[in-house]
């Protein structure tokens, strides 16, 4: 991930002080003090930038009391002179300019998503608020007996590995009674966020954060309807063809035709349901390769893993890694001290210092999500002769989706292309390989959809506090056709148990950045020449598609994302349809296992 200034109204009553409406009795400003005010603000934002980012470089690889507080300072500084800037530059609201320059203002503006209201008492409280949410959830643990702490991943890990269903249940509930504190402090949080919101001129948080989009905050959520339902029919066949396989495992426990229960799908919140593929898995799936076997037994070093990566690139066409990637990248967990393992990709100067950081174990799964980061190193670079304010994806789910993107390429032919496979096994194998795919994708769908959709009515107020949790769970079994295991009530707050609900972080990218990668790769492979099922092309080698990408990758933010999604594929519009044709022989495949099986919920 690209570390995106993520903005919390932090400090002590330092915050967004004045209403965008309030009218100024200075004289008009004029176009070249707009420009002047643009250029000071993008070399101020800049150079905090910078600083801020080898703050955190420095402690995500070195983790000490020292190094988290120096990374902390740094993210203060960035957070305050964005504010700054972001209420200065309501002064050029009424001022008529160049929509390249109207697009700098928005985006600054724009770049909040916690606007604390004006008084900083308020300010005060609703920062420390995020703050203590956050908290409760990074520091919770389920005790099933004295002494006999549990933290989300062990919990997790039981979720992910155990069949045993009582087990699953425990951790299932034991990590949901987490949240139930954060409850006053949501409500507390979602009024005082919902002020301050007000006070920039937006109908409440979730109209806030919707206004990201390049259309009216009311037609967003209209705009995900209408991507959910193109993909629905897919959904539907994967849910039902998962449920008779549990069921076949456990029997009465999930019912023939309504929603699964929650515990059962290898995942905490149920999310991906790739750990439980063993349990659904087609017979003669095997695909008859090993990459990680492969790989390991060529003594394959985390260079060498990340050089496959970076060849993929330069076969597009991509100038390759500056040197200091190798230098300054950080490819090998260190023995000595503590690191943040999760993958992320970094451009430390916003120019060419990138790096990625990853604790590389030699297999198949690093290989892919080495491509994957990789994916965003070739973006940052694609826009980085774009002003500040531009360097950054067409819309948030744009970053995220171009990594993916590259992921899907990496198929049996690419491995057989680059010489680690000796043949490519034939279509028969591919249903297993689609199955798995499609119980880490299409499974996503709904719930990347549901999170923000609960949130947006908390926010409006069509979701009023006492029933925030049967409202989550209406909503959950609408669109994921999943159920509580156990009887749920507003004693619980079950939103709070998912990270980014107490963490306060917008959750929409990721449905869109499902939908996109699958429509960049259907672009791409047609652009390449590929004339195979969608799931077998890689445009590995394609001059023309790596030409194609560069040009929407370097347009950066400068434009609508429409324009962005048009320079690569042809189409203004966003289009789910492409999952489908990804997945056509899967969904054939399906439709004969569930025939006179109930379908839906
Ligand atoms: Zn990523």
């Amino acid at each position: 991930m690209r570390n995106l200034v993520v903005i919390f109204c932090l400090g002590s009553g330092f915050c967004f002080a004045q209403s965008a409406n309030t009218p100024t009795r200075a004289a008009a400003p004029t176009l070249a003090e707009a420009r002047a005010f643009l250029n000071r603000a993008q070399s101020k934002l800049l150079e905090l930038s910078v600083e801020d980012q080898r703050a955190d470089w420095v402690k995500s690889t070195f983790i000490t009391y020292d190094t988290e507080i120096l990374a902390a300072k740094a993210d203060e500084d960035l957070i305050a002179a964005t504010m700054a800037l972001a209420k200065e530059s309501t002064r050029f609201k009424n001022l008529k300019m160049p929509p390249d320059m109207a697009r700098q203002f928005q985006l600054l503006r724009l770049s909040l998503t916690l606007a604390a209201p004006s008084d900083p008492k308020e300010a005060q409280e609703v920062t420390q608020i995020a703050t203590r949410m956050e908290g409760i959830y990074g520091s919770g643990k389920y005790c099933q007996r004295e002494g006999e702490c549990l933290d989300l991943d062990q919990l997790s890990d039981i979720l992910r590995t155990s069949t045993d269903p009582a087990k699953l249940l425990d951790a299932w509930r034991g990590w949901h009674t987490v949240s139930p504190p954060m409850r006053p402090l949501f409500q507390k949080y979602v009024e005082l966020g919902n002020k301050g919101a007000r006070e920039l001129g937006f109908a409440d948080m979730g109209a806030m954060w919707r206004s990201k989009y390049d259309m009216p905050p009311d037609a967003f959520p209209a705009e995900m309807d209408r991507l959910w339902e193109q993909v629905k029919p897919l959904y539907l066949s994967l849910h039902a063809y998962v449920r008779w396989k549990l069921r076949e495992k456990y029997g009465d426990l999930v019912p023939a035709s309504g929603p699964i229960p929650a515990h059962l799908l290898g995942n905490m919140w149920a999310q991906e349901w790739q750990n439980i593929y063993p349990l659904v898995a087609p017979k003669d799936a095997d695909p008859g390769y090993d990459l990680t076997a492969i790989l390991k037994g060529r003594g394959t070093t985390p260079v060498d893993m990340v050089k496959y990566g970076e060849h993929f690139f330069t076969s597009l066409g991509f100038a390759p890694l500056p040197k200091t990637f190798w230098e300054r990248s950080l490819l090998v967990k260190p023995r000595d001290r503590d690191v943040v393992c999760h993958a992320s990709a970094w451009d430390v100067d916003s120019v060419d210092d990138l790096r990625i950081k990853i604790c590389i174990e030699i297999g198949a799964e690093d290989f892919s999500v080495i491509h994957h980061e990789l994916g965003h190193n070739f973006y940052q670079r694609a826009y980085d002769q774009q002003p500040f304010l531009f360097r950054d994806s067409a819309n948030d789910g744009f970053h995220e989706a171009i990594g993916d993107t590259i992921a899907l390429s990496v198929t049996p032919e690419y491995l057989k292309k680059i010489g680690l496979l000796p043949t490519v096994p034939d279509s028969s194998k591919d249903i297993g390989l689609l199955l798995y795919k499609a119980l880490e994708k299409v499974a996503f769908l709904p719930f990347g959809l549901m999170i923000d959709k609960w949130r947006w009515q908390v926010f409006s107020g069509q979701i009023p506090p006492d029933k925030y949790n049967e409202s989550w769970w209406k909503l959950r079994r609408e669109y994921q056709g999943v159920a509580a295991p156990v009887e749920r009530s507003e004693a619980d707050f079950d939103p709070g148990a998912k990270y980014h609900v107490p963490a306060n972080y917008p959750y929409a990218r990721y449905f869109l950045s499902f939908i996109l990668q699958f429509q960049f790769h259907r672009a791409l492979a047609k652009i390449a020449g590929c004339t195979e099922p969608l799931n077998r092309c890689s445009i590995y080698e394609s001059k023309a598609a790596g030409e194609r990408l560069n040009a929407m990758l370097s347009m950066g933010a400068s434009q609508p994302w429409p324009k962005a999604l048009a320079a690569l594929t042809g189409q203004e519009q966003m289009d789910a349809t492409a999952i489908l044709d990804y997945f056509a022989p899967l969904q054939k495949w399906l439709d004969e296992q569930n025939r006179g099986k109930a379908v839906g919920w």
